[in-house]
């Protein structure tokens, strides 16, 4: 049976990314030896570390100021990471809460330092993204989360503050065009649109660091990743040729192609969702994710049969987060559109079974 993956990560990736990778893994570039053996202290390995970190380099626009490092334990080791080499013990860092990873943020912060949420839509379910909100003067950082997985709401736009930006962009990087130069520090866990789980994409101006007086244990010290070129222990080998591979696809494509992809997908799916009534959409209309589109069942009672009709089409992944409920599809780059059309038939077909 063909099946459509919807779910929201470890997620998608393009068909031609499963099958480089299946082959690097029985015989890499016909060496005679399989990827999963090779040692990261090769050339062979030095190709695909320095050329996924040039290719994230050349598409986020980056300069020398900016280091881009592979690095483990998942975008939840960031959000103490990040104000762990950040934030100095008296400094005070701003999170904006806009759902449940940015909560989280939150409260790895706080064992470090002073935490201002200046802005937070827990109260309204996380339904929509806070655009009013005041820093202060004394802000180390402004850290927000680009594309709220859980709820399926998306900053369209980047708020405009003189502090650095620390972005959670785990489930929108590379989605649409960007300016790396407009960030401090970003982070993505790779097993949605860069690549397979086992790896963190962390881009660094470096500039920031080196201003906390704590003691910062080697491994958890961004600059020691940096020194060693992401290659300080062994790091994750397959993951990461699996981004280089994903990188190279994403390149290829295009960022502007991709950007208006993702809008056609979401497009198909929100006029789907508006049209047709026996579903709503979960979040505010100005900001609804590409990403991941959130909605329930306007009579809760179908919930489960639709589920189940869902998975008798093919079509996987579309239960909502165990926070939320209700249906949830992720559209990451690539998903193609044939796949969202798929979707868009059994909502339609559901709706004439039971009209
Ligand atoms: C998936 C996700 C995470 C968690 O990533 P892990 O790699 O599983 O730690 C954090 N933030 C956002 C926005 C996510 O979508």
């Amino acid at each position: 049976m063909k099946r459509i993956n919807f779910c929201a990560g470890p997620a998608i990736l393009p068909p031609s990314v499963y099958k480089q990778a299946a082959e690097a893994v029985v015989d890499y570039k016909g060496l005679g030896l399989s990827l999963l053996e090779i040692s990261h202290r090769t050339d062979w390995f030095d190709e695909i570390i320095h050329g996924a970190r040039g290719l994230v380099a050349d598409m986020m626009q980056l300069n020398d100021d900016y280091d881009v490092l592979f690095l483990t334990g998942g975008a939840s080791s960031q959000f103490a990471l990040v104000p762990f080499n950040l934030l100095p013990t008296n400094g005070t860092a701003c999170y904006i809460d806009t759902g449940r990873w940015s909560d989280k943020a939150v409260k790895e912060a706080k064992l470090f330092g002073n935490v201002k949420v200046v802005a937070s839509s827990a109260k309204e379910g996380y339904k929509h993204i806070p655009k009013n909100f005041e820093l202060g003067t004394d802000c180390t950082y402004l850290h927000l989360t680009t594309n709220n997985t859980v709820s399926g709401t998306q900053m369209h736009q980047l708020p405009e503050v003189q502090a650095p930006i620390v972005a959670d962009m785990s489930s929108d990087i590379f989605s649409k065009p960007m300016d790396g130069k407009d960030y401090g520090l970003i982070y993505a866990g790779a097993q949605k649109n860069v690549g397979a789980a086992g790896t963190t994409l962390v881009v660094i101006r470096k500039d920031l660091l080196g201003k906390v007086q704590r003691a910062i244990p080697t491994m958890l010290d961004y600059r020691t990743h940096i020194k060693h070129l992401s290659l300080f222990n062994t790091p994750p080998v397959f993951p990461i040729y699996c981004c280089y591979l994903t990188l190279q696809w994403v390149q290829a494509q295009g960022l502007e192609t991709i950007a208006a992809n993702n809008k056609a997908k979401a497009d198909l799916i929100y006029n789907e969702i508006d049209r047709n009534g026996l579903f709503t959409g979960y979040t505010a209309l100005a900001d609804r994710s590409l990403m991941n589109a959130t909605f329930v069942c306007t009579n809760p009672d179908l919930e489960s049969t639709f589920l189940q009709t869902l998975e008798e089409a093919g079509c996987i992944g579309l239960k909502g987060h165990r926070s939320m409920g209700g249906f949830r599809a992720s559209m990451y780059n690539a998903m193609d559109i044939a796949g969202v059309q798929v979707l868009v038939d059994v909502m339609q077909e559901f709706e004439r079974k039971l009209g």
